[in-house]
């Protein structure tokens, strides 16, 4: 029925290491469909993040096709190039501390991705503080810095930034791991609110399996870079087919 927004062909990213070549991602096909929200799952150095970040176009692949909105992605990105892809792509990380600019205040921050698309002055600052608002931050947080903010606040932060410009794919990684298990939640209900909102695609990468549980579709599964199992969530966690799949959910339910 809907269109992949990113279609993955035999991607593989390999990293030098002690002994040789590691294969961080090794020959992974995938679709993400417009509008879904895909869970990735699989124990820590199985390659989820490396993935991401190749979508992201923030870590060149060693091999295979990255297309994005039907177009075939170059490995290395010119700025107008990596401007262009990142209307389509977004990214939310583990700890927003590191994506945003400690100099700037939070208000500039929320407009930055705006201004890279020429979008500037009263209409970009409006939609700032829109955005602010929608997040549940008061106007007077646009006057702080990053600092100034509570981990909860700053990921709040981070996550406008991702879809303040309406991108078709908002990428998260481990979005509340480093956050108390209080606010983890709150975290949570805001980014599936903002998704079926705006109807934008999520790869949602998580290791707490409940919360992927809940707000993935489908679920994918990774195992030493490659993809071992993909399905529909309730199926793949009710009947796992793959034994990997089997022992994690053993596991950790
Ligand atoms: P995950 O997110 O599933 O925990 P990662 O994608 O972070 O996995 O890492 C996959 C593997 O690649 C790990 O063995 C990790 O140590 C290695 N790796 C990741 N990034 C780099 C890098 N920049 N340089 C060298 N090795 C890396
Ligand atoms: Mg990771």
């Amino acid at each position: 029925m809907s269109a992949a927004i990113v279609q993955l062909r035999e991607l593989r990213c390999h990293f030098a290491s002690g002994e040789g070549l590691l294969a961080a991602v090794d020959g992974v096909n995938l679709d993400i469909k417009a509008g879904e929200v895909l869970g990735l799952v699989g124990e820590s150095g199985s390659g989820k993040s490396t993935m991401g970040r190749i979508i992201a176009g923030l870590q060149p692949r060693s091999a295979g096709d990255l297309i994005i909105g039907g177009q075939a992605m170059p490995r290395h990105y010119s700025r107008r190039q990596f401007k262009a892809m990142s209307t389509q792509v977004q990214m939310v990380f583990q700890d927003s501390y590191a994506s945003l600019n400690p100099r700037m205040t939070i208000l500039a921050s929320l407009q930055e991705p705006l201004w890279s698309q020429g979008v500037t002055g009263a209409v970009a600052r409006d939609k700032a503080c829109y955005w602010l608002e929608r997040v549940g931050l008061p106007q007077s947080a646009g006057e702080r810095y990053p600092h100034e903010l509570s981990g909860g606040q700053r990921q709040r932060i981070g996550i406008a930034r991702a879809f303040i410009a309406e991108p078709k794919l908002v990428i998260c990684d481990e979005p509340v791991s480093a956050l108390d298990v209080s606010v983890q939640a709150q975290i949570i209900n805001l980014l599936q609110e903002l998704q079926t909102e705006h109807n934008t695609a999520m790869l949602f990468i998580a290791h707490d399996l409940a919360v992927v549980r809940f707000l993935a579709t489908r679920t994918a599964v990774m195992y030493l870079g490659e993809i071992v199992e993909l399905g529909p969530t309730p199926a793949l966690f009710e009947g796992p087919r793959h034994p990997y799949t089997a022992r994690l959910l053993a596991a950790h339910l």
